[in-house]
This record gives structure tokens, sequence and C-alpha cells, in this order.
């Protein structure tokens, strides 16, 4: 019926969104979710400051050993911090993921790759 939907529930309140395919859609998830919740940041700085306290919380659960659910919500409030950070700076994260990406791959390397994780 839905299709390729996410049922998301928070508190009472249940929201039916389509699953999200792109950055911007992402983006656009967490704006609207800032902004119903009555909490939108709008000083870089503070954004900024949240996203170093996130990236720690990674590294606590790197070294805690946490289980791979919590680590992923922590890399995820990175990620929100980071799509929030774009926002404000009109950062088209996609597009310059795309441009870095082949701007690195036209870069000359110094010599083989090694120690790739073959984990992924
Ligand atoms: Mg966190």
């Amino acid at each position: 019926m839905f299709g390729r939907a996410a049922l998301i529930c928070l508190s009472n309140l249940v929201i039916i969104a389509n699953v999200p395919k792109t950055i911007k859609q992402l983006q656009d998830l967490m704006v609207g979710q800032l902004k119903r919740r009555g909490f939108y940041p709008k000083n870089e700085k503070e954004v900024l400051l949240r996203l170093g306290e996130e990236m720690g919380e990674v590294f606590e659960a790197v070294r805690e050993k946490q289980d791979k659910r919590d680590l992923s919500y922590e890399v995820v409030d990175v990620f929100w911090n980071l799509l929030r950070f774009c926002e404000l700076k009109a950062i088209n994260l996609e597009k310059a993921f795309m441009e870095k990406l082949k701007k690195n791959e036209e870069r000359p390397l110094p010599g083989p790759v090694s120690g790739i994780s073959e984990n992924s």
C-alpha cells in the first residue's frame, strides 16, 4: 500500500514517510523534524559544537565496544549535524561529494594503496 515506505514512531506521533533515496531527502526529513519539534539551531557555532560532541560519542562507543546499533546511532548523530551545517552554509552535499570524488580520482597517487579494510 505504501510501496517503499518507512513507519517511524515517535512518542504518540506516527509518521509515514517514503524511504529517502538522496542526501537532500534525508536533509529535508531532518529539517522537518527539527522544526516540528521546536528545535532548529540557527547558529553555525552551536551546530559545529554539537558535531564535535557527537564525534566524541562515536569515539566513546568504539572505546567502550558498544553494540553496533548504539554505534550506528552515534554515527547518525554526526551525520545529522553535518547535514544541518551544510544546510546552514547552503552547501549542496551531493554535488560537492561528486565533485570531490572526481577531483580525488584525478589526483595522482604516490604509490599503490595498501591497508584497505575488507570488512565494508
Ligand atoms: Mg549522540
